[in-house]
């Protein structure tokens, strides 16, 4: 069932650069609610957690160190289909391949470094936005 809701972070390359601003603006400026929003870091430990999915990848241990190589920005995000709507406003996973316009495509640095995550399904919303949120209040 749609829940429209979709979690997001800003990770490390985005935040060093000084994007949080500009991309929070895009974000909201799309329609997206921000019903929580914090700035955290990730251990290799719970990053590995994270991106539990991918740990056949030949990427992943690199994946693990660059996402908890700094600062990120998780949040949780509404709007009516919010999963679907929000992979758009992001763009294409490499950069080179992201629309014009998308997120990724105005300040992701490379297919790793690519600035922002979006969930692609309503399950997995619902369980990374627990991964940050548990027990925390939404606005
Ligand atoms: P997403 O849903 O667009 O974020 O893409 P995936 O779920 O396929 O991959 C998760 C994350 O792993 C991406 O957002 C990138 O940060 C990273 N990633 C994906 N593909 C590659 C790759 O080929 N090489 C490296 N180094 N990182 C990758």
């Amino acid at each position: 069932m749609a829940t429209n809701k979709t979690f997001t972070m800003i990770k490390p390359d985005a935040v060093d650069a000084g994007n949080i601003g500009a991309i929070t603006k895009m974000i909201e400026e799309a329609g997206f609610i921000i019903k929580a929003m914090k700035l955290t870091k990730l251990s290799s430990e719970r990053a590995g957690e994270f991106y539990e999915v991918h740990k056949e990848r030949p990427f992943y241990n690199d994946l693990c160190a660059y996402m908890s190589s700094g600062a990120i920005v998780p949040m949780i995000l509404e709007k009516e289909n919010a999963v679907e709507d929000f992979r758009t406003l992001i763009g294409a996973t490499n950069p080179q391949d992201a629309a014009e316009g998308t997120i990724r495509n105005l300040f992701a640095k490379s297919i790793e470094a690519n600035a922002i995550h979006g969930s692609d399904s309503d399950e997995n919303a619902s369980i990374e936005g627990s991964f940050f949120f548990a027990g925390t209040e939404m606005f």
